[in-house]
């Protein structure tokens, strides 16, 4: 068989001077809006501008974990429908994005996260999100490996149970909506860095890039971790996002013991079996915000201790690999997904934290519909940049402080 070396998102093509529309930021975030933007409105000329590959942020970082049993009453239905665009996604793009709804397993440890699990379950229920509170009994039987012993630091009381959770393949994921994109038109310009956004009359007129310049009147900024700082630079836009540094590791390859994604806030960890056996685990955070990608010895630490408590068949599993990635966290662990205010013609989607590898799908089929007729969309109207102003924070740190790590 010959392969050819062509990706599937077509040939490099050379940029050019005028784009209806340009996204800077080659993640999950503006592929899905691409995507969306050519298949649903039947706009097609369209650059997407990746400083180095596609993939290379949060989207190629990740640990691959959806879910939408989420805190609050405006970010549970856009989770919802993110997670049931996975097997819709799978067929239309042709691409196996190897979604494995195998659900997802919180762990509980106080009867005051038993309550708060109530509440979420409660809110999850009214909008049609499978979730139901487990006693550890039941968790055992469903992860016999889990310890639900009284010695551990936190012992655990019971779990929220999520089955249609679980794990979609990320990479997968960015290769499949670069070819469904790249099939409709979009054009892929990887290694080409947005520098800066010029405007007229308060209107996006041109992007500036590293390859030249381009003649536009709409721009999406959606570069994860990079957002908050580009969109400062850019347009003097401030944003109240810190970005923060997140790493996961694997262990080596075992044979099969986790069938769920088992989460801990109290332990601050998680972990899910991969395919290829391996324990995908994570995710410890940087208290101070920086922009660093780099691993720390602590964390190594900190993961194996905990891992050792609730799981103990893992004390002695060798890590084999570790990396990092960066978050960009609001105060309030919702995104921020607005548009046409400050700028006419300039949308943003960032804010995402550790929440958009599981809202992409639906999150940038939005924000195409958003752009493609200027009208926002109900379903973003809560996550406007003025509700800081307002004071109308969401709740989703709430969800956070009992029971659910950052996946
Ligand atoms: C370790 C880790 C684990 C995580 N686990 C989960 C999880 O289990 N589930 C979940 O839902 N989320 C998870 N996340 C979060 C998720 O990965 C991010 O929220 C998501 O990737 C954000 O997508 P994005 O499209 O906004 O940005 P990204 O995927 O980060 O892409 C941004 C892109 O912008 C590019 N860029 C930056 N500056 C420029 C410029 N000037 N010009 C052109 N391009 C530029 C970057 O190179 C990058 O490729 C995790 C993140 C990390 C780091």
């Amino acid at each position: 068989m010959i392969f050819k070396n062509k990706p599937l998102w077509g040939k490099k093509k050379k940029l050019k001077s005028s784009y209806d529309v340009v996204l800077i930021g080659g993640g999950l975030h503006s592929l899905a809006t691409a995507y969306y933007l050519a298949k649903e409105h039947g706009i097609t000329d369209i650059a997407i501008i990746e400083k180095n590959y596609i993939g290379f942020g949060g989207a190629g970082r990740n640990t691959a974990i959806v879910r939408a049993n989420q805190r609050t009453q405006h970010n549970v239905p856009l989770y919802k429908e993110a997670l049931d665009l996975w097997p819709v996604l799978t067929k239309e793009l042709d691409y196996n994005l190897m979604f494995n709804n195998c659900g997802n397993l919180n762990l509980m440890h106080s009867e005051a996260a038993m309550k708060a699990a109530r509440m979420t379950i409660a809110t999850a229920q009214f909008h049609g999100v499978e979730s139901h509170l487990i006693d550890a009994k039941e968790a055992k039987e469903m992860v016999p490996a889990l310890n639900i012993s009284e010695n551990i630091t936190f012992p655990i009381h019971g779990a929220m149970f999520h089955p249609p959770g679980g794990i979609v393949r990320h990479d997968a994921v960015v290769w499949g909506l670069a070819k469904g994109a790249a099939k409709k038109g979009v054009e892929i310009h990887q290694h080409t860095e947005a520098l800066s956004i010029e405007t007229k009359n308060n209107k996006v007129c041109s992007v500036t890039t590293s390859e030249g310049k381009i003649n536009t009147r709409q721009v999406l900024i959606s570069a994860g971790g990079y957002s908050a700082a580009l969109i400062h630079d850019m347009l003097g836009i401030k944003l109240p996002i810190s970005v923060l540094t997140i790493q996961a590791m694997v262990t080596q390859p075992l044979k099969p013991l986790l069938d769920h994604v088992v989460s801990s806030g109290a332990y601050h960890c998680y972990a899910n079996q991969t395919l290829k056996g391996e324990i995908a685990t994570g995710a410890h955070m940087d208290p101070w915000p920086n922009y660093t990608t780099l691993n720390t010895a602590h964390y190594i630490k900190h993961q194996a201790e905990a891992l050792s408590e609730f799981l103990p068949c893992l004390r002695g599993v060798r890590f084999m690999r570790i990396w990092g990635g960066l978050a960009d966290m609001t105060p309030d662990m919702a995104p921020i997904m607005d548009g046409n205010n400050q700028i006419e013609g300039f949308f943003m989607n960032c804010g995402w934290g550790y929440f958009g590898f599981k809202s992409c799908s639906a999150a940038g089929k939005y924000m195409a519909q958003f752009m493609a007729t200027d009208q926002c969309p109900d379903i973003f109207k809560p996550f406007a940049l003025k509700r800081y102003e307002e004071h109308r924070l969401m709740g989703e740190t709430a969800a956070l402080v009992n029971y659910t790590p950052d996946n």
